[in-house]
């Protein structure tokens, strides 16, 4: 199909894309490979270097994003490594911002000035940090929603950090304004694409240098595996960035295995049809939750299947509603087929300015109607009738 998929729609390329051969008696799938090491003389010596499961779930994430993707064991192996190699391939004119970059002592490398959301996912903030402390970083966070702090905040900038809408807050950037002040900067612009999915949006078509993936959530889309990728562009610049992270992952060996590979390809097939059920009942619980006196307030930026609440009765009431729920589920994450409800402000690495009554909703694919009489039950046990 490899020809044909520029003309394609999504839903044809999830479906189509990755597939093997057309040859008489070749698998339709491809092929779950087992092998660390391959017969000498070939195109791959090594497993740490390629895997035919890796290729396949690749050529399918590179063609529904727009660009050539790379398999790691975890969204946050993904994240290291596009963090570890975005600040050498930034072509910012070092010292542009004297003010606010110290100088770097002789002979050591100059720290590379990232710009990231106040709200982005909570271990992308903790790595960022950890790259702070060892002074390998100098961190402006900024609300990515607020355009004009963003392009303010970008002079001198190395990489631009973008996540669209944010966990969990759900604020929405203005991606191609800020990929465009990146750009114009000379910073490396990355994306991570998580919440949204390729089917929301293509951040590479809008101006993105690397866009990266939290495989677990919705393109596997069945809390079944933990996986992440990177996807580039197919510019000169993306080519640069592709192999630089080619040999990150090489070097640093976070590889994902086969069989998680192979259950995310087998996932992705029908993303289109989770997101299309997943979206459609979460718009029909956002407006619901709106009226709900139990109910505060509700963020929903209009489209996706992630709804923030903030419930009466404080920390104690969030507890209480995710406690009563039975068809939700109360456990962190997202973006598989059942719907989880999850106390944000329970975990130690959400910053201060979620509200400790916040619950996050990913909801699934289930009857929406079943949705909402559970979690109306639930709701039920913080208003006085209740
Ligand atoms: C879950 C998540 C990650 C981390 O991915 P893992 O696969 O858990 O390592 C990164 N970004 C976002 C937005 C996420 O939701």
């Amino acid at each position: 199909m490899d020809a044909n998929e520029e003309v394609l729609a999504p839903a044809s390329i999830l479906v189509s894309a990755g597939r093997q051969p057309r040859l008489p008696g070749s698998g339709v799938n491809a092929p779950l490979e087992f092998s660390s090491t391959y017969h000498a003389d070939g195109p791959v010596d090594y497993a740490r270097a390629g895997n035919p499961t890796w290729t396949a779930f690749e050529q399918a994430l590179g063609a529904i994003e727009g660009g050539s993707a790379l398999v790691f064991s975890s969204g946050m192996a993904a994240i290291a490594a596009a963090l570890s190699v975005a600040p050498a391939l930034s072509v910012a004119p070092a010292g542009v911002n004297p003010v606010s970059v110290p100088p770097a002592p002789s002979g050591e490398p100059h720290p590379a000035v990232i710009v990231a959301p106040h709200h982005a996912y909570s271990g992308t903030g903790a790595i960022l940090e950890s790259f702070e402390q060892a002074g390998r970083a100098i961190l402006r966070r900024v609300d990515i929603s607020d355009t004009a702090a963003v392009i303010a905040a970008l002079d001198g900038a190395d990489v631009l950090w973008a996540e669209s809408p944010t966990n969990p807050m759900l604020e929405v950037a203005d991606l191609p304004r800020i990929f465009e002040a990146a750009r114009a900067v000379g910073a490396v612009a990355c994306c991570d694409n998580t919440f949204a999915t390729p089917l929301v949006q293509q951040p590479l078509s809008l101006g993105a240098d690397i866009v990266v993936h939290s495989v677990t959530k919705y393109l596997a889309g069945h809390s079944d595996v933990i996986l992440g990728a990177t996807i580039t562009a197919d510019s000169d610049h993306g080519r640069r960035l592709h192999e630089a992270l080619i040999h990150h992952r090489l070097l640093h060996g976070a590889i994902a295995g086969p069989m998680e590979t192979w259950l995310a390809l087998r996932g992705m097939r029908t993303m289109h049809l989770r997101v299309e059920r997943s979206s459609a009942n979460a718009t029909v619980l956002a407006a619901r939750l709106q009226g709900h006196p139990a109910v505060q307030k509700v963020r929903y930026p209009g489209f996706g299947s992630i709804i923030a609440i903030e419930v009466h009765g404080g920390l104690q009431g969030a507890e209480t509603v995710a406690a009563q729920v039975r068809l939700w589920t109360h456990a962190t994450s997202l973006g598989g087929v059942e719907s989880l409800i999850e106390r944000r402000g329970r975990h130690p690495s959400e910053p201060s300015t979620v509200p400790e009554n916040l619950l996050r909703l990913s909801v699934g694919v289930e009857d929406v109607e079943d949705l909402w009489r559970d979690l109306g039950a639930a709701l039920a046990c913080l208003t006085p009738s209740g």
